[in-house]
């Protein structure tokens, strides 16, 4: 299994296409191979099943793609997305499925990583047959694929899905907003990044530097305050900037200042690839720690972290508290079960670091190894017949 996408981000799309790898298929000639070879990108991730399904009646054109199920049943959200052409979004479907493999694995969850995307304008009104479409598309796969919410998508979006299928997730008056249990999840993984550092897991008198106050942003800060961290935050949107000072006693900058904060931890909790040429020279943190997804524009800004002495905790391994409150919803767990599995992430981090001491290698790269080493072993102690 080669390394993942970054996380099942809720950033923009990508829409570049790989060329088809030649070592994926060296039975064919490049002749053989122009055009769109969908086996060949399926391999080259080992991705088990893609499903396409057209509905005339609604226009519906959707695909789902089931990168792993070895752990569990292939959960990932439902991305409505306008991609310039079919092969865009088969492509995102396939790189999003892979990243939910590994959050999943490294979350400790029985979950596969699967996604799907439905192609077309996601401000359409005409909603209930396009998504019941969807949900029998889901309903056909009986289970091997699990959805949710994701870009371009809704609870409500996701109540129309129920009416044709069980294999749903994210429902009104269901798990609800997952954010306070991601928050928690990335505090812990803060506190985890710090006794690395010092030994000491304590975040007293520390400085952090956030970088967005919406959802996450906020309830993280609360958990800081309470903890006696010192907060220096921005914000695009002033009232969510107001409401971290005023609640936690922070300190506010203007959006692009936050970068040349001086603090213990960088917290990117807005955008992706913040993390990138531009931003890694700036820092002036030991530790990037946030919720954000896909934080490195690409690995190698991982890499340059590594080489400037900072501690990166991968975005997919202590952003997982949201993937964890899907799962609770799945197997009806309390509250207290999902804040706790949530705070597993501290464990999870050390054990990351210690991989990418061991074998010399950077957090990010260590991350897809714990997630590989998990996988591997659960398909070994599962191939014979019982
Ligand atoms: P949100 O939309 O509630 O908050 C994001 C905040 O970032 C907003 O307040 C927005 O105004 C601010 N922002 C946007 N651009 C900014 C900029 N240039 N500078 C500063 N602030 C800016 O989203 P959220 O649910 O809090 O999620 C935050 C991040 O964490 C996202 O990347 C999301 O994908 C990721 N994430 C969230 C969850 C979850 O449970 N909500 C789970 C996993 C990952």
């Amino acid at each position: 299994m080669k390394a993942p996408a970054k996380s099942s981000g809720s950033s923009s799309p990508a829409v570049s296409i790989p060329a088809p790898s030649a070592a994926a298929d060296p039975g064919r000639t490049p002749g053989e191979r122009e055009g769109l070879d969908l086996f060949a990108l399926l391999a080259e991730h080992e991705h088990e099943q893609v499903s396409a399904y057209y509905d005339p009646s609604t226009g519906y054109r959707g695909i789902i793609a089931i990168h792993s199920t070895v752990l569990g049943p292939a959960l990932g959200g439902t991305r409505f997305w306008s991609y310039p052409n079919d092969t865009a979004a088969l492509v995102d479907c396939l790189r999003l499925a892979r990243g939910m493999t590994y959050k999943a694995a490294v979350a400790g969850l029985n979950l596969g990583g699967g996604k799907s995307v439905i192609i077309g304008d996601n401000r359409t009104t005409r909603r209930e047959a396009l998504f019941r479409a969807h949900g029998r598309h889901v309903e056909s796969l009986k289970g091997r694929y699990i959805t949710a919410e994701d870009v371009g998508t809704s609870t409500g979006d996701m109540e129309y899905i129920k009416a044709e299928t069980n294999h749903v997730t994210g429902l009104i008056g269901t798990s609800g907003d997952p954010s306070p249990v991601t928050a928690y999840g990335v505090y812990r993984g803060m506190k985890a990044c710090v006794r690395y550092r010092s030994g000491s897991d304590s975040l007293a008198g520390k400085l952090i530097a956030l970088q967005g106050c919406g959802s996450v942003g906020y309830h993280l800060a609360k958990l800081l305050r309470a903890d006696g961290a010192d907060i220096i935050c921005t914000d695009i949107d002033p009232q969510r900037v107001k409401r971290v000072v005023e609640e936690c006693g922070a300190k506010a900058v203007a959006s692009d200042a936050i970068y040349d904060v001086r603090a213990a931890i960088f917290a990117p909790c807005a955008l992706g690839a913040v993390i990138n040429d531009a931003t890694v020279p700036r820092l002036q943190v030991e530790i990037v720690a946030g919720a954000a997804n896909n934080q490195l524009a690409q690995d190698r800004h991982g890499d340059l972290l590594e080489r400037r002495g900072i501690t990166y905790a991968p975005d997919y391994v202590i952003n997982g508290g949201g993937l964890i409150n899907v799962n609770a919803e799945l197997h009806g767990w309390a509250p207290e079960r999902a804040r706790s599995k949530a705070g597993e992430i501290y464990d999870t981090l050390l054990r990351v670091f210690e991989i990418a001491r061991e074998e010399g290698i950077p957090s990010h790269q260590a991350a897809d190894r714990l997630a590989e080493q998990r996988i591997a072993a659960i398909a070994t102690v599962r191939r014979n017949f019982v």
